[in-house]
């Protein structure tokens, strides 16, 4: 695609930390790069020194893309940071989750026009609709009802708005974290715009086996989901670095998904293409 239309979009991928998932992320990124004909430049540097990196990428008009590798200070600096890239070059569309006040709408054809969704929720989307989990003959809006969907998962930049996402699509999520378990749902009559948040006395062992799609995403090697507690056919989908299924969750899942890296990638430079589609428009503009 990139390279049937002759054009040469700029990728500024930033490292400001030693996470193996990261380097492993942006060595990742930098082959499918070359192989699709986008010009990718990993910058390494100090986090005390990205904010004005970032503000310098984002005034270079040969960038079309920026993205940062998080966690770079692993708090509340990381969610500033997604805010200081410009949302003209925000290939992850992490400053728009915190802009948009975490209300993502439906993934209709306008609003996908609009929208740059981030990529790892992107990519996990992308395959329930490829194995027909999104129910094509409902409304947008309406194409995950009746679907119990539970996420392992709430980090900022995957679990939740992953959570909305399927929550505005019309699925009942379970956000499992460390602290607790949130149910999001947008309404048992279709009738609801928005989804709703509420906090949930279920225990994991309780809704593991009324979830008809597991998503995990927990960064710890032991972390494990009890096949046993898992419903029969279940879709098993991770994205953790590490395996956060047990090695018998083939016996029980109609599809497992191990990892997701490489669709992400894909997303990534989905993204990276509209943001430069509409930066040369607004240039003919001009
Ligand atoms: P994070 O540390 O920001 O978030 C981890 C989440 O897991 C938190 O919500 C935490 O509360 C929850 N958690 C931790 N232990 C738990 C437990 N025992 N029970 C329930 N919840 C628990 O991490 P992140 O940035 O979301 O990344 C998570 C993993 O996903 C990492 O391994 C990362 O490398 C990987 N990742 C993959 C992709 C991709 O493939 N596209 C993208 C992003 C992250």
């Amino acid at each position: 695609m990139i390279k049937t239309r002759g054009i040469k979009p700029k990728l500024v991928g930033f490292l400001a930390n030693e996470d193996p998932a990261s380097i492993k992320y942006a060595e990742c990124t930098s082959k499918t790069c070359e192989e699709t004909g986008v010009i990718f430049e990993l910058r390494k540097c100090n986090r005390e020194e990205l904010e004005d990196q970032i503000i310098e990428a984002n005034e270079d008009d040969s960038v079309h893309g920026i993205m940062v590798y998080y966690p770079v200070f692993g708090d509340l600096q990381d969610q500033y940071l997604q805010n200081v890239v410009s949302v003209t070059k925000d290939v992850e569309g992490l400053c728009q989750i915190c802009n948009s006040d975490q209300n993502i709408p439906y993934l209709d054809e306008e609003q996908i026009k609009n929208y740059i969704i981030p990529c790892t929720p992107l990519a996990i989307i992308k395959v329930l609709e490829y194995i027909r989990v999104y129910n094509s003959v409902l409304l947008y809006g309406n194409r995950l009802h009746g679907c119990v969907i539970t996420i392992i998962n709430r980090s900022e930049i995957v679990g939740r708005p992953l959570a909305v996402l399927l929550a505005n699509e019309g699925g009942k999520v379970y956000s499992v974290d460390i602290n607790n378990i949130q149910e999001i749902h947008h309404g048992t009559e279709l009738k609801l715009k928005k989804y709703e948040v509420r906090i949930t006395n279920l225990k994991l062992e309780e809704i593991l086996p009324i979830s008809d799609v597991v998503i995990t995403g927990v960064p710890t090697p032991s972390y494990k989901v009890p096949t046993a507690l898992l419903r029969e056919g279940v879709i098993a989908i991770n994205f953790s670095a590490f395996k956060n299924f047990e090695d018998n969750i083939k016996e029980k899942a109609s599809i497992y998904v191990p990892t997701i890296g490489k669709i992400t990638i894909t997303m990534l430079e989905r993204n990276l293409l509209k943001l430069y589609d509409r930066q040369l428009s607004l240039k003919n503009e001009e």
